[in-house]
């Protein structure tokens, strides 16, 4: 560890990773965690927003890997979301218009159990720096391109160097228009949002676009709100995705919490996806009418712009496709 190493760098080194830790800190029976080959992974500042003894917690619940994940369901497959065919070279995920999402980096600084990437092959996706050069000189013909993803894992995994390095390449383009990071850092380890990174970000003749995602109002803490305040203040447009999830935020207080939580924090809701058919994930799964459900109560109870878009991802569609509630 040396002297200059930023703090997030820290946290990184020290995620816990063994359901033995976790137990003893949260005072929790080992016996209520299983092994996983999408190995348990939380980040300290994440961690100490669960309530010890409470196993219904909320934020537990989705980095907590148990034996519902065992139960198989034919329905639920390994690349729910058919990401292979539109994975056209290492590192490039394309399927909508005006679109490229960037695989950035495969890591993480916590592993969400539903996560509909926990067995995307990241070790196909790990571009060397010509290669990134290569994609982008690809993207540079595709002249209908305005936004450029990052994505992962989780791209703010990477150092600031690397980032900005590809962020200026994205900025060269020049019919891309907008740069969006994808990520759940400003939220699982707060210290992220460093000068470093405000430093780079608001250097780029790009306007920057962060979709957050949050599930949970008590993922949003003090620290949180500072790291999330400082973003705003560097000009970056802040949105959140959330997923819906059972017994996490099935229900109508922590779906209006949530919103106006993010509100507070500067954060406008953008997506609440039903959650995919991944395998291992069937125990957060709800049906389509008690989606519906809900978000007709949210759409009578919150002002329409802190109603997030409620969408499920259709293999092949050329959108995310809204799941528009039934009229009473
Ligand atoms: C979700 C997604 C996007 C972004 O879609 P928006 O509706 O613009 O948020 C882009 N590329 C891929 C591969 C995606 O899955
Ligand atoms: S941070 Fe994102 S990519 Fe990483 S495990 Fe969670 S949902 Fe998946």
């Amino acid at each position: 560890m040396t002297a200059s190493e930023p703090m997030w760098q820290k946290e990184m080194k020290h995620l816990v990773m063994d359901a033995d830790t976790l137990s003893q800190q949260l005072d929790i029976p080992r016996t209520a965690f299983i092994a996983s080959d999408f190995p348990l992974k939380v980040a300290a500042p994440f961690l100490s927003r669960i309530r010890p003894r409470d196993i219904h917690d909320p934020l537990l619940k989705q980095i907590m890997p148990v034996d519902a994940e065992l139960h198989k369901d034919p329905r639920y497959t390994a690349d729910a979301l058919d990401e292979r065919p539109r994975n056209l070279s290492p590192g490039l995920i394309r399927k909508y218009h005006g679109r490229a999402l960037l695989i950035v980096t495969g890591t993480c600084p916590l592993h969400c159990r539903y996560c509909f990437r926990r067995q995307f092959a990241y070790n196909e996706n790990r571009p060397s720096r010509n290669q990134w050069r290569s994609v982008l000189n690809e993207l540079r013909h595709d002249k209908n391109l305005r936004e450029i993803i990052f994505s992962g894992g989780d791209p703010l995994s990477a150092p600031d160097r690397y980032l900005s390095w590809l962020a200026n390449m994205v900025a060269d383009i020049p019919q891309v228009e907008r740069l969006r990071i994808h990520t759940r850092f400003p939220v699982a380890i707060p210290q992220r949002v460093t000068s470093e990174l405000l430093g780079w970000l608001s250097c780029l003749s790009l306007p920057v676009v962060m979709v957050l995602h949050i599930n949970h109002s008590n993922e949003i803490d003090q620290s949180v709100i500072t790291a999330l305040h400082k973003l705003r203040h560097g000009g970056v447009t802040l949105l959140n995705q959330a997923v819906l999830l059972r017994d996490v935020n099935d229900n109508l207080t922590a779906q209006q919490n949530l919103c106006e939580r993010l509100f507070a924090a500067g954060v406008l809701p953008y997506y609440l996806h039903f959650p995919d058919r991944v395998q291992g994930t069937t125990h957060f799964s709800l049906s389509v009418r008690r989606a519906r459900r809900l978000y007709r109560q949210m759409l009578n109870h919150l002002p329409g712009y802190l109603v997030p878009r409620l969408v499920m991802e259709k293999p092949g569609a050329h959108a995310k496709t809204l799941l528009m509630p039934l009229n009473e």
